[in-house]
């Protein structure tokens, strides 16, 4: 262990120097108050025996540091009093020493604190340690709690605190920000002809593609199903439909093969709607997902494989949406 050896007294200071160092232990030493609190700052201490009456910082004010300063670690501290004096061994205690020893210190004494010292502070290495996995543990569960299984997309519930958050960001600054809601093709008919498993593929590698052409400032989520949501900050019209049409065709690109639809092409492809809320609009979060759902429907009517795109003036949500 790092034992410190806080005292202004010569004799007792090389007295307990030459006790601890002798039981194996690393000493250092400070001459007072102050310079033991500037190596408890910056050094790791194990152990500190401290005097009572020092000049800077005295010894009941060092354990108080202690305690209430250094909390990423457990200092064991013991006291060095001279006989006779319980109420300030019962003051120190109180301002968060461990034990105590009287001057003069004898070896089996402080033999004794060691082996406390030793067992108190492996403990509360372990229930640091403990901690940290316990964290670890929990950000990697807050993790999987908002990511869909299948794709590795942000799922349902991280979209809706992450549409929540960018509807109320676009209010406060006065940007607007674009949503585009996907629907792959004739899905049902992939399943069919291809078996579940081969249509879960077929999502994973939608998904992947998605991602793989998606911007940094782009955030996607699997909405359910074969449904697929682009979160755009700061962003208009154009660039939503842009980045819609830019990822409708990385997917058709791709070509999965899907024999089974009824129109050309025979690949896997999406359908699209995207709306805007622009700055000064009125309309609501659940109106723009609507609106991009209206323009999805509008674009499975007009024969799928491609994107339409509300052009909204506020107060007339629902206009004829637009091919792209
Ligand atoms: P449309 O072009 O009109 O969207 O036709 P569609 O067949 O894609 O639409 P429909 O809503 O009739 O069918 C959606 C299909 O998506 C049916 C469902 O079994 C399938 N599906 C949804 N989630 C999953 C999934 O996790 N895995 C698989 N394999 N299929 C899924
Ligand atoms: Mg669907
Ligand atoms: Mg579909």
């Amino acid at each position: 262990m790092r034992v410190l050896i806080a005292d202004d007294d010569v004799t007792s200071r090389l007295m307990l120097e030459a006790i601890v160092s002798k039981l194996g232990h690393e000493c250092l030493v400070a001459h007072d108050g102050s310079r033991a609190w500037e190596l408890l700052s910056s050094e790791v201490i194990d152990v500190l025996l401290t005097d009572w009456l020092m000049p800077g910082v005295d010894g009941p004010e060092l354990c108080r540091r202690v305690r209430h300063e250094l909390n990423d670690r457990y200092t064991y501290i013991v006291l060095v009093t001279r006989i006779g004096q319980p109420e300030l061994v019962l003051e120190g205690m109180g301002a968060g020493a461990d034990d105590y020893l009287v001057k003069p210190a004898d070896p089996f004494a402080v033999k004794t604190r060691m082996v406390a010292a030793e067992r108190v502070t492996a403990l509360h290495r372990q229930l640091a340690s403990f901690r940290s996995q316990l964290e670890e543990a929990n950000i990697e569960l807050l993790g999987q709690s908002l990511t869909d299984p299948l794709t590795g997309l942000g799922n349902r519930r991280r979209m809706e605190e992450d549409l929540e958050r960018a509807h109320a960001r676009a209010l406060r600054l006065g940007r607007g920000y674009g949503l585009a809601l996907f629907d792959i093709d004739h899905f049902k008919l992939f399943n069919d002809r291809y078996g579940h498993l081969a249509g879960d593929e077929a999502l994973r590698q939608v998904a992947g593609c998605l991602d793989k052409f998606s911007r940094a400032d782009e955030s996607l989520y699997r909405y359910g199903g074969e449904e697929f949501l682009l979160l755009l900050s700061d962003c208009n019209l154009d660039a939503a439909s842009t980045a819609a049409g830019r990822l409708r065709r990385a997917v058709a690109d791709m070509a999965v093969p899907h024999d089974a639809r009824p129109t050309s092409p025979n690949v896997v492809t999406l359908s699209g709607g995207v709306s805007c809320w622009t700055a000064g609009s009125s309309l609501s979060l659940s109106d723009l997902l609507q609106q991009a759902d209206g323009a999805l429907f509008q674009a499975k009517s007009a024969g799928r494989d491609r994107v339409h795109v509300v052009v909204q003036h506020d107060g007339e949500p629902g206009r004829a949406p637009v091919a792209i």
